[in-house]
């Protein structure tokens, strides 16, 4: 039955560049990662949500600011229609006045809310003093909230060398900076995209029987399947759910109309994973031939193992190819 999505998260991946290339990354990101959104693209998504109830709009990559102009812009366009976050690497934030510079354009632009990534994965590639930097410089702009993100391998208190490292990272940042008014959210980095290849999971989580398992859509795309109140857009117009499950392209189809007529029972892998959770993807791809033995470490590693499997076989379902491919 046709289930119009109520909008309260827009997701808008700019582009897939990136100055890092971290192993965890489920759009698998990356130095000469190429496509990016044109702001006409931008401008058409976001006439096509202005009447949805929507809470935030996040503006993200890749890694934004490689995009600046664009992403100037996009704040300007996005932020009468809902409070505006933009998630960064910080990798920008080389000295105070360089720093502030780049925030106050934003801040001219109408945004109010950056989230720096601070972990083991990110702080790979990127000198945690830059954080710092910008997170000062930030402050000092007066920007409404300022955020941290650190993502984890299994749950924030596991021990494992990420997490020690991530732990060792904001500790090291407290003493760098002031973090009494920088909210700090954790979670898990998921199997999925370049994460499922590089990631070693099977080191640290036991692994587990996918049997029993549901989809854990996360809770900024509404935790339901049948009834998401969020999606992302890719640079190339695929709208996802999660990284690489496609719910149509806006390139091909108004937007507004792919969110009108969701419709979970016939989409062929929402349905499946609706009813039955990720092994019910196993099963299908078993019937195309998939005959993999390997264990899967919960039920996201079977679905992205099982999609990534199945996507020559779906390709209006299971798209972009991005997330199951490093570059094609
Ligand atoms: S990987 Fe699959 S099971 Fe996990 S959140 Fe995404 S769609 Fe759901």
């Amino acid at each position: 039955m046709t289930e119009s999505i109520k909008l309260k998260g827009l997701d808008l991946l700019l582009t897939y560049e990136c100055t890092s290339r971290c192993i965890h990354c489920c759009y698998r990101a990356g130095p000469g990662g190429g496509e990016t959104m044109s702001v006409s693209e931008v401008e058409g998504y976001l006439t096509a949500v202005a009447g949805q109830p929507l809470e935030w709009i996040l503006l993200f990559g890749g890694e934004p600011f490689t995009c600046y102009d664009l992403l100037r812009e996009c704040v300007a366009l996005a932020a009468p229609l809902a409070p505006v976050l933009v998630f960064t690497n910080g990798y920008w934030a080389t000295d105070p006045d360089t720093a502030r510079h780049r925030l106050a354009g934003l801040q001219a632009a109408g945004l109010d809310y950056i989230l720096f990534s601070v972990d083991a994965f990110h702080q790979a590639h990127v000198p945690l003093e830059r954080i710092a930097v910008g997170i000062e410089a930030a402050r000092q702009l007066g920007y409404r909230t300022i955020a941290v993100d650190n993502r984890c391998l299994s749950t924030p208190e596991a021990d494992n060398p990420f997490n020690r490292r991530t732990r060792e990272l904001m500790a090291r940042l407290a003493e760098l900076c002031d973090l009494s008014d920088v909210d700090v959210g954790r979670g898990p980095a998921r199997p999925v995209g370049r994460a499922a290849d590089e990631l070693p999971f099977r080191d640290f989580y036991a692994s587990a029987s996918p049997r029993s398992t549901e989809c854990p859509l996360p809770d900024y795309l509404g935790g339901d399947l049948r009834a998401p109140t969020g999606v992302e857009i890719h640079p190339g117009g695929w709208v996802n759910l999660c990284a690489g499950l496609a719910l149509g392209n806006a390139r091909q189809r108004p937007l507004s109309e792919i969110l009108a007529e969701y419709d979970p029972d016939a989409h062929p892998i929402i349905r499946l994973l609706a009813q039955e959770g990720p092994p019910g993807l196993l099963r299908l791809a078993q019937r195309h031939g998939y005959a993999s033995d390997e264990g899967y470490m919960d039920g996201c590693h079977l679905c992205y193992q099982a999609r990534r499997f199945l996507y020559p076989h779906y390709p209006d379902h299971l798209a972009p190819l991005r997330p199951y491919h490093e570059r094609l």
